[in-house]
């Protein structure tokens, strides 16, 4: 049977954008200023220390994606640190750290968490009533996993 993780009308949202995605995050950030003003905001550290700039708030900001930010956001995923992720990947240009951006991907899955890979999903997301209310997310059990019996 599934579980359920509660999550709080203020929801811990993590931004990353690749380098040819950050202005249209910061773009979309600023847009969406008020809305994003009820929720506590994480992010990788350059697209962190873009947005404390461009949105005069505090970022929870983590290690640059490259090196380990990605890898950061996805453990508090499983966590329950972070509850929504709001990801501007850049479908046109191979990344160094292609593995990570997978293994972030992979995390948000894995926990069911909203992800937005876009603007427009990123708009859907936001403007969610459900952005404002306790939402109680599925996550699905992994006790059998974690008991299988490995063969020695
Ligand atoms: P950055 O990382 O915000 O530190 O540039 C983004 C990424 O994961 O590529």
């Amino acid at each position: 049977m599934d579980k359920i993780r509660k999550l709080n009308p203020r929801k811990k949202i993590a931004l990353v954008a690749h380098d040819n995605k950050k202005k249209d995050l910061i773009d979309w950030a600023e847009y969406n200023k008020t809305a994003l003003a009820r929720h506590e905001l994480f992010a990788t550290g350059t697209t962190g220390k873009m947005l404390e700039e461009q949105l005069d708030r505090p970022v929870k900001k983590l290690l640059s994606g490259p090196l380990g930010g990605d890898q950061q956001i996805g453990a508090m995923i499983a966590t329950g640190e972070i509850e929504v992720l709001i990801f501007f990947w850049d479908p046109m240009e191979a990344q160094p750290h292609d593995s990570d951006v997978k293994a972030l991907l992979r995390l948000a899955v894995a926990w069911n968490i909203p992800i937005a890979s876009d603007r427009a999903t990123a708009d859907f997301i936001l403007t969610s009533p459900l952005m404002h209310e306790v939402y109680e997310a599925r996550i699905p059990d992994y006790t059998s996993y974690l008991k299988r019996r490995v063969i020695q």
